[in-house]
């Protein structure tokens, strides 16, 4: 096989269409389009409105077993697909990923753009900055954390009337009410909008909160693998001096907000849902909201841009979607449904158009498919109401040694020889792991296409083993994908396989779990169905979690797992298909803006750490040229 260049040499040697151009053919108006730089624009909400009436194209996502730590090639296969079925098959196809953390990419993982000849250009911008929507969830999200401290610091240095008489101080005479302050009085159930006319003991309600520092669930955020903030001190000055607690730093993208940007459906339900967010409780046991805190209109402001998903384009020319960045381990991994629901109109038809000219819309579930396309069915569908035609379920030969019982695979070292020499026994074990999430996607009611995203090591009768493996054990096609070497020519099969799966009747798409059922029931049901754990264990903190979110009203909620993504179950050295486990829940948090509950599986941090030898060390500008090198 010819030897295929770095991902970032492919990159570069591509020169991109202007972003006006991809806009253009896929027919958003020049007045939808907000340009950032040439070849990256973010397209205003008004194209949903305007595209109402049509049909929408068809929803496809691509999900994967479970991974080796260097990634099996979802994002590789999700732009391959769209190259293929755009740039080879004629149709309109357009890929929607997640924006890369600045996390893995300097971290073991590196960017996430794709990978040989199949990627989203330009790669640098993709990879790093974009068009800042990161940089508003982390300013959205301290700007609540400064809040939440400041608010309590000065509820416990002030008396109730001068705290009242400051947050609603009289200027040039009058008294009014911020907005905020409206949804805290009807909260409170006082129906006066004059703030003279409040009694004391309502103006004590209003202006004390109340906090419990216990209870509070809020963490700041930083889109950077800083193991050392996994815990902090807050409070430290002697301007603080006597309140000083302990808190921790999250990932930018494991927080709320950037769960609410993923999941709002438009622009005033990210407000209603920033509005909700839980931060902690109040001394008497009830939910305090970033609504009550007053800065849930701030916030909203800050992300006003990140609503709009960025437009880009594949190697190939064909465009994505980038938008929102949720980590599928530790928050639900989907982009947002705004980008499906902006790209699935486009895609779409008029009604008498010919259903031939039905596009598609690829759109990625991080992870295994045990998380993100878990994670995709139960949480992100259930609140767009858009239910996908079929899910492509990547699987790699390598990663399929290695559930076979292969040695690790670990980042930055070369891997074993059995990794590239042909050993159909040790693959043929590992492929339970395949038919696992085979069987996990069919509980869905999902047609399910299996591409074998094919190495350069891969040996036909080891391809074949896999394809002949994946249809016993249920799946609707399996073919092998050769996009990484090729580019979209080489997933036209995969291309038409899905096709095909879109037009085959379907048993129907349903859900995992009722909501209605209580939340520790939801919890065993997916431990149970998508892990093959015989049961769940719930710490004494987690029961008292779980019982204070139902006491409080949030029992209906969907789950939102917390776990490895490098295992099935909950110990990341377990591969293939463990069986005999109990999955250990050590917390249980809330986030009620984003709507989901987030049960914490074993000692899953929320905040990476950095290796030894960490991607970083290879990225360097070039002094004479000032070009980025070394991504990946
Ligand atoms: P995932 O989305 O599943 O985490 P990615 O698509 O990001 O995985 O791919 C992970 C890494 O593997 C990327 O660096 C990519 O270039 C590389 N890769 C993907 N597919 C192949 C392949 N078929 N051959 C060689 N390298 C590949």
């Amino acid at each position: 096989l010819e030897k295929v260049p770095s991902d970032i040499e492919i990159a570069v040697a591509q020169t991109p269409k202007p972003v006006a151009d991809i806009a253009y053919e896929i027919g958003v108006q020049a007045d939808e389009v907000e340009s950032y730089g040439k070849y990256k624009a973010k397209i205003e909400l008004s194209v949903l409105e305007r595209l109402s009436h049509r049909q929408d194209g068809k929803y496809i996502v691509v999900a994967g077993i479970t991974p080796t730590p260097l990634g099996e090639g979802k994002s590789t296969t999700t732009i391959g697909l769209a190259q293929a079925l755009g740039a080879h098959l004629g149709k309109v196809a357009i890929a929607c990923v997640r924006q890369p953390s600045q996390g893995p990419t300097f971290g073991v993982k590196g960017g996430a753009a794709g990978g040989g000849y199949a990627q989203v250009i330009p790669m640098t911008e993709f990879n790093l900055h974009l068009t800042g929507d990161i940089h508003a969830v982390t300013a959205a999200n301290n700007l609540l954390a400064a809040a939440i401290d400041a608010r309590m610091f000065h509820e416990y240095t002030q008396k109730d009337k001068a705290l009242y008489d400051r947050l609603v101080p009289k200027k040039k005479g009058v008294r009014t009410f911020a907005r905020p302050m409206l949804a805290r009085l009807k909260k409170l159930g006082i129906q006066k909008t004059n703030p003279d006319d409040l009694t004391e003991e309502e103006a004590s309600k209003f202006a004390r909160l109340d906090i419990d520092p216990a209870t509070i669930t809020w963490n700041r955020v930083l889109d950077v693998n800083d193991r050392y903030l996994r815990k902090i001190t807050v409070g430290q000055a002697a301007t603080e001096k006597g309140f000083s607690r302990d808190t921790a730093f999250d990932i930018a993208v494991a927080s709320e907000v950037m769960a609410v940007l993923a999941l709002s459906k438009d622009l005033a339900d990210m407000r209603a849902r920033l509005g909700r967010m839980v931060i902690g409780s109040s001394k008497a046991g009830d939910p305090i909201t970033a609504e009550d805190i007053g800065c849930a209109g701030a916030m909203a402001v800050l992300m006003k841009d990140a609503i709009k998903p960025t437009l880009m384009q594949t190697l190939e020319g064909t465009p994505v979607f980038v938008h929102a960045g949720p980590f599928a381990n530790i928050a639900h991994g989907n982009s947002s449904i705004i980008a499906d629901r902006i790209a699935l109109k486009l895609a779409g038809i008029e009604k008498g158009d010919n259903p031939e000219r039905n596009g598609y819309v690829i759109t990625e579930a991080g992870f295994g498919a045990d998380i993100g396309m878990e994670k995709f069915c139960n949480i992100k569908t259930r609140v767009s109401g858009l239910n996908p035609n079929a899910v492509v379920l990547v699987a790699t030969v390598r990663a399929l040694k290695m559930h076979g019982g292969g040695p690790a695979v670990t980042p930055g070292k070369v891997l074993d020889q059995v990794y590239s020499t042909e050993n159909l026994e040790l693959l043929e074990k590992g492929c339970a792991n395949l038919g696992k999430h085979i069987e996990n996607a069919k509980k869905f009611g999902l047609k399910v296409v299996v591409a074998v995203n094919q190495f350069s090591n891969d040996t036909p009768a080891e391809l074949e083993l896999v394809q002949k493996y994946a249809l016993q054990a249920g799946a609707d096609y399996a073919v092998p994908a050769n996009h990484w070497a090729k580019g979209g020519e080489g997933a036209k099969d995969l291309a038409e396989a899905v096709i095909q799966a879109c037009e085959d009747p379907s048993e129907g798409f349903k859900f995992l779990y009722d909501l209605n059922q209580p939340l520790v029931k939801k919890i065993e049901i997916i431990a149970k169905e998508m892990y093959g754990a015989d049961g769940i264990k719930l710490s004494a903190e987690a029961e008292a979690e779980v019982e204070r979110y139902e006491k409080q009203g949030y029992g209906g909620l969907p789950i939102c797992m917390a776990k490895t993504a490098l295992s099935l179950s909950d110990d990341p050295s377990k591969k293939g298909v463990p069986t005999g486990f109990t999955l250990p829940i050590t917390n249980v948090r809330l986030s009620a803006g984003a709507s989901f509950v987030y049960p914490l599986v074993g000692d899953m941090s929320t905040m990476p750490g950095l290796t030894t030898r960490p991607g970083y060390y290879d990225v360097d500008l070039n002094p004479e040229t000032g070009e980025i090198e070394g991504l990946f």
